[in-house]
């Protein structure tokens, strides 16, 4: 392909991500990062026209114009990529590789040291794509596919970038602001190619698959108390049940005592703190691998995977305990909230989600009759086994 239409389907290509980037941002929440890939594709189809026609421009402006747009597209590159990746960000990180370039080059323009600028903006676009791929091969973008191809992308660009800086180094002192040949510029238009296509079809990806991996997320939890929700619970209970060899685990099903006075008397509102507080200091008293669920209003389950019976009965006396324990900015002093508890632990018994949920429902219901704040154990096919008073 010739020169002219190599910059022509680049200034193409990258206008219309441009538009289509902008059209998204009007519906999406959050826009910032779409409004950020915007701005950085519309400067760099700028940045492009402007080296173009750089021949017919004033010298000064053919020199510094297009390095600076290319570099403020870039900088609204970084801080998109930082907006994904919640890390801090801002005008600064924006505007600092142009302001960077525009410090150098306009020194190196005064004492007429071409290369040095031409250097000065590679050297500036390598430091912004090893940034940028720093940004996307961080942690929100772990499980996210669409960060590689972004990675890639601007790998190739800081490599890019590379070799023109070395380039820049050996070239020395230049006669003027045109440096490089119109074969290495069809090479570094074939590349930018490549590039816009990358990034577009990677920006729109990877914005869509973390839209889609959130859903996922809040699909599995309670809205109020950030605990997983019902579904999950199931989910990881039958995947249990299921494994071979049958694993022993324990099953806690926990009901909040009287919790309706806890509405009546404060409010709702308070309902709800309290609600949260306990499922906060459940959470902390259990392992990575242990799952607590909201089952329904204050009625909860705690799944313990690979655990010994005495170690299960352990942690549901601690859950217990704990609970009783905690106060509340809403209450007096002496307000406490208790919960009543069935226990199973074992490794199915060839049982089902819903007849292991009999059996430990069994249990619960054995300790609000026996008076509460206490834990039984279920045992299937049997009687309940004994009634844990509390300490
Ligand atoms: P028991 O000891 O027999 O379990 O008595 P209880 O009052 O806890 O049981 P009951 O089932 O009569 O009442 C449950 C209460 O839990 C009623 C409801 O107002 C409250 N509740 C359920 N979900 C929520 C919630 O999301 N927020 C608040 N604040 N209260 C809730
Ligand atoms: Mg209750
Ligand atoms: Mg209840």
């Amino acid at each position: 392909m010739d020169i002219s239409t190599l910059f022509l389907a680049n200034v193409l290509l990258l206008s219309i991500f441009a538009i289509c980037f902008l059209a998204v941002s009007l519906q999406a929440s959050p826009r910032g990062h779409w409004l950020s890939w915007s701005a950085a594709n519309a400067l760099l189809a700028a940045a492009l026209l402007g080296f173009a026609l750089d021949r017919h421009a004033p010298s000064l402006a053919a020199y510094l114009l297009p390095n600076a747009l290319l570099l403020l597209g870039f900088g609204f590159h970084w801080h998109a990529a930082r907006q994904l990746a919640q890390l801090p960000t801002g005008i600064v990180i924006v505007a600092a590789p142009a302001a960077g370039y525009l410090i150098v080059a306009g020194n190196a323009y005064l004492f007429s040291n071409f290369a040095l600028a031409y250097t000065a903006s590679n050297a500036i676009l390598t430091f912004v794509a090893v940034a940028t791929i720093s940004a996307y091969a961080s942690k929100p973008f772990q499980g996210l596919i669409s960060a590689i191809g972004l990675v890639l992308a601007f790998f190739f660009l800081g490599v890019d970038g590379a070799l023109r800086t070395v380039h820049g180094l050996v070239l020395g002192g230049l006669s003027g602001p045109l440096v490089i040949d119109d074969t290495l510029q069809n090479a570094h238009l074939m590349f930018a190619l490549v590039f816009v296509s990358l990034t577009g079809a990677f920006s729109l990806a990877i914005s869509f698959e973390q839209v889609a991996q959130r859903n996922q997320e809040a699909a599995r939890r309670d809205p109020l108390t950030g605990t997983f929700n019902r579904r999950e619970f199931q989910d990881r209970l039958e995947e249990i049940l299921r494994a071979e060899p049958a694993q022993p685990f324990g099953l806690l099903h926990f009901d909040l005592d009287h919790f309706k006075q806890v509405n009546d008397r404060f409010g709702h509102v308070a309902g709800d703190a309290a609600l949260v507080k306990i499922c906060d200091t459940v959470k902390n008293h259990l392992r990575q691998d242990d799952c607590l669920a909201r089952l329904g209003g204050e009625e909860f389950a705690v799944l313990l995977p690979r655990i010994s019976r005495e170690n299960a009965f352990k942690v549901a006396e601690r859950v217990r305990e704990r609970i009783s324990e905690l106060r509340y900015d809403f209450a007096p002093q002496e307000f406490s909230i208790t919960a009543s508890s069935g226990i199973y632990h074992g490794t199915g018994d060839g049982l089902g989600y819903e007849e292991l949920f009999q059996i430990v429902d069994q249990g619960l219901y054995q300790s609000k009759s026996a008076g509460r704040n206490r834990i039984s154990i279920a045992v299937a096919g049997e009687e309940l086994a004994l009634v844990r008073q509390p300490a």
